[in-house]
């Protein structure tokens, strides 16, 4: 059976309006709705908001793990965020950081839904949500464009997983979206320059070049043919197994 719906996720870390801008327009004129994870304060998240998207939460808990408290204990930069966004209900940490304290910290502010997992739709297939033991639901997310770009890994493309029975989650930044990059080597010669738009336009790869955004049109060019349709991440709910 082919896939029933997309989950498209979208970690904003930190990019230039304009090039959040340009994910926003690229979604907009497809008519898709994702569900976006916000890293800082913009005049576009009420924009995502009115377009119908659904904004949750990107803290970045990794300063911690070396002992820097410049941003304050994992709770100071969560309340931070949840400043921009109070009723945000999804949360994916940086680095996809997560623990069992962690979880019972998104509980005690309100968070619904954690998708802080990455499994890999070639080995593990498409699968559905589960219901943790913080009371959270966990949605695992298959494809990524930095594991595309790492060349560690195999990775399939990402439309190779409309043949699979189930719901499609998948996450990519709009950075990678903007520079169409083929490989970690295209996004590192921008990484000192992410504000200076220029820079980055004059290094974005052509259409065609085989990079990130050509394989995620390609996927949305197909989600459009097949007429599959976009579910927000907040939607999603575990499926009880029959026993
Ligand atoms: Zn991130």
């Amino acid at each position: 059976m082919p896939c029933d719906s997309v989950c498209i996720t979208i970690d904003m870390d930190w990019a230039h309006d304009d090039v959040l801008r340009y994910t926003l327009d690229a979604m907009i004129r497809r008519g898709l709705l994702a569900t976006w994870f916000v890293t800082h304060d913009t005049p576009l998240i009420s924009e995502l908001c009115a377009a119908g998207h659904e904004v949750g939460l990107h803290p970045n808990f990794n300063d911690l793990l070396s002992g820097d408290k410049t941003e304050g204990d994992a709770e100071d930069i969560l309340a931070n965020l949840l400043n921009i966004v109070p009723r945000a209900k999804c949360v994916r940490s940086h680095s996809l950081l997560q623990s069992s304290r962690l979880a019972a910290l998104f509980v005690r502010h309100g968070f619904t839904h954690d998708a802080n997992t990455f499994l890999p739709f070639d080995q593990l297939g498409l699968l559905s949500p589960w219901r943790g033991p913080s009371g959270l639901v966990h949605v695992s997310h298959g494809w990524e464009d930095d594991v595309f770009l790492s060349d560690v890994v195999d990775c399939p493309l990402p439309h190779e997983a409309l043949d699979m029975d189930g719901v499609f989650v998948f996450d990519f930044h709009p950075i990678h979206y903007y520079l169409n990059p083929i490989d970690y080597d295209d996004y590192e010669i921008c990484r000192g320059h992410l504000d200076d738009v220029t820079f980055l336009a004059s290094h974005a790869r052509k259409p065609g070049s085989g990079g990130v955004a050509d394989h995620l049109n390609e996927l949305f060019d197909k989600l459009d043919d097949r007429g599959i349709s976009c579910t927000r991440l907040v939607d999603l709910e575990p499926v009880m197994q029959s026993r």
